[in-house]
């Protein structure tokens, strides 16, 4: 598949988020533009780049369908600001990661400025994997790989403006309520009944209390760890 018609089907998929309402904001259409997905899959993929599904990446795990990124990047539900700093559990490709950054840390933005994203992947070889992807597609200064369990967060860097988790949990993991700062948000897919989980937004008040709204109805791969599934 060539260049050009790979870049038409990206903005075909923008054109259509628009128009759905899954993107809303110029920051979010940029980074879309900005990020190219094909870089986050395996070669043989390259020309499904912009089909909107998710795609098998290394492990038996997955790339979210970017409908599903668009949504949890969106001002409705992470509501990202330049110079945020942000923990994506589920690191997978990088390609969410990316997208974070793009908005946290736009290219060309002086550095004092930026945010930065941490995010924390379980599978050795997808942390290689996303680190490699990161770094090809000049996304590594900006964003950390790390090897671990992302059920228990990672204080290392906290208190977080914003975390996203992109694999479903049984519960909200303690940690990561505690690691989020004051005014953040937490966006998580909890389960629900059978096999579908609800997409949940938690918004941690000035004064430390909790509210939550439920978003959707969403299918990620399950949480393994501490406070996760075993
Ligand atoms: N965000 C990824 C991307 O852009 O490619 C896709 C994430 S994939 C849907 C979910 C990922 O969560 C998988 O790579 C899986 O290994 C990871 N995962 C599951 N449990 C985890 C845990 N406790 N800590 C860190 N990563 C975990």
């Amino acid at each position: 598949m060539n260049e050009r018609k790979l870049q038409e089907e990206k903005e075909n998929l923008i054109a259509h988020y628009k128009m759905n309402g899954y993107i809303k904001s110029p920051e979010v259409v940029r980074a879309f533009r900005m990020v190219p997905r094909e870089e986050f899959i395996e070669k043989n993929l390259k020309r499904m780049a912009y089909l909107d599904r998710p795609l098998p990446i290394l492990a038996g795990q997955t790339i979210s369908a970017p409908h599903m990124v668009a949504m949890m990047v969106s001002k409705d539900i992470l509501n990202l600001q330049v110079g945020d700093k942000c923990l994506e559990v589920g690191a997978g490709s990088g390609y969410h990661a990316a997208v974070i950054a793009e908005i946290v840390a736009p290219t060309g933005t002086d550095e004092k400025t930026r945010g930065h994203v941490y995010t924390i992947e379980r599978i050795k070889e997808l942390v290689d994997f996303a680190k490699a992807n990161l770094e090809r597609t000049g996304y590594a200064n900006r964003v950390t790989v790390i090897h671990g369990d992302g059920s228990m967060g990672y204080p290392e860097k906290a208190p977080y403006d914003k975390i996203t988790v992109a694999c479903a949990a049984p519960d909200i993991p303690p940690p990561l309520l505690k690691q989020l700062k004051p005014g953040g948000r937490l966006v998580i897919p909890v389960a629900g009944g059978g096999y579908f989980q609800e997409l949940k937004v938690i918004f941690k008040r000035k004064d430390g209390s909790i509210k939550s709204e439920t978003k959707c109805g969403v299918a990620f791969v399950p949480l393994i760890g501490k406070y996760g599934y075993k």
